[in-house]
């Protein structure tokens, strides 16, 4: 005899299949506890994760991971996870410490693995280097380019299959139609950013976070900082910007989420350079702020670009 309950299972299982969706975990099956080192990462792996998928960040809204200290909280948390996000590319040095020091058996996924790296200068334009502090050749911030974001979600996505190949098809689907959605952010940020006269796509952040952004929609950007910001900028450094400002007339300065603002107020008076508004860099908005999900923060920036340079 048919029992009432298998009936209903197989109506369940008949309108998933209708629908064209997996089944999602059900109430009983544990979710896969995820970790991501830092906010924009974390937003991508929720994107691929869906409900399966519990995440952790490590670096919240509008933190620094360049200047990160894991507190025994995070080993506590890095020690639950069955799978670890990082972005690599040098970007956060402390998380292979705190994987070991956790005694953590969870699966590693390099987010930006197969992304061209750029090295530290290149797409920038920026010439200088800080002595006494070394970031290796790198440049991290490879997700401020749209495409290089597609390659961050394919890994996660193939990541999490290998952790849980039972969510195989959910992570497959919803990297689907996240993919699909980075896809026409990627067209209308070219599109934003073309509209901007060439001559003044040209502006000042605190530090190099945007030299994927600039090679990728044909904008230059400078800074006083370089590709971190664990040393601060000189006076010379500042001095040299100035310059460069008032030499070049470049129309604005940004100040950044994860940065203090002093140096670009300081920037902006010495220069006259106005100030432009602000930038997420390394990390995204509170979930109320402009920038809560990586989507919005690209939006939220190129708004933001558009707004002090079109005219
Ligand atoms: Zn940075």
């Amino acid at each position: 005899m048919i029992s009432r309950r298998s009936i209903l299972t197989a109506l369940a299982s008949a309108a998933f299949a209708l629908s064209g969706l997996s089944a999602p975990a059900s109430a009983q099956e544990p979710k896969v506890q995820a970790v991501a080192s830092f906010s924009i990462l974390g937003d991508l792996v929720r994107q691929v994760g869906g409900d399966r998928v519990e995440m952790t960040t490590l670096v919240g809204p509008n933190g620094d991971a360049h200047v990160f200290s894991p507190t025994p909280a995070d080993a506590t948390k890095v020690s639950n996870a069955k799978i670890v996000f990082v972005n690599g590319l040098g970007f956060e040095g402390w998380t292979n410490r705190l994987v070991k020091s956790s005694g953590s058996k969870a699966f590693i996924v390099t987010a930006s693995s197969g992304v061209k790296a750029l090295k530290n200068e290149e797409g920038h334009g920026h010439g200088h280097s800080h002595a006494g502090h070394n970031h290796g050749d790198l440049d991290p911030h490879a997700w401020q380019d749209v495409a290089n974001a597609k390659i961050y979600v394919a890994n996660i996505r193939d990541g999490l299959i290998k952790a849980d190949p039972a969510g195989k098809k959910t992570y497959e689907a919803n990297a689907r139609s996240y993919l699909a959605k980075l896809e026409a952010l990627d067209v209308e940020v070219k599109a934003a950013v073309g509209a901007i006269p060439k001559n003044r796509r040209k502006v000042i952040t605190t530090h190099d976070a945007f030299g994927y952004f600039a090679k990728a929609y044909g904008m230059e950007f400078l800074a006083p900082q370089g590709v971190s910001t664990d040393a601060e900028a000189s006076a010379a450094d500042v001095a040299k910007i100035v310059k460069q400002i008032k030499a070049e007339r470049i129309p604005a300065v940004f100040l950044e989420n994860v940065s203090n603002s002093q140096l670009i107020e300081q920037i902006a008076r010495e220069s006259g350079a106005k100030i432009g508004g602000r930038l997420y860099s390394d990390a995204l908005s509170d979930q109320s702020g402009p920038a809560g999900t990586y989507i919005d923060m690209i939006r939220n920036n190129v708004q933001a670009l558009q707004g002090a340079l079109s005219s």
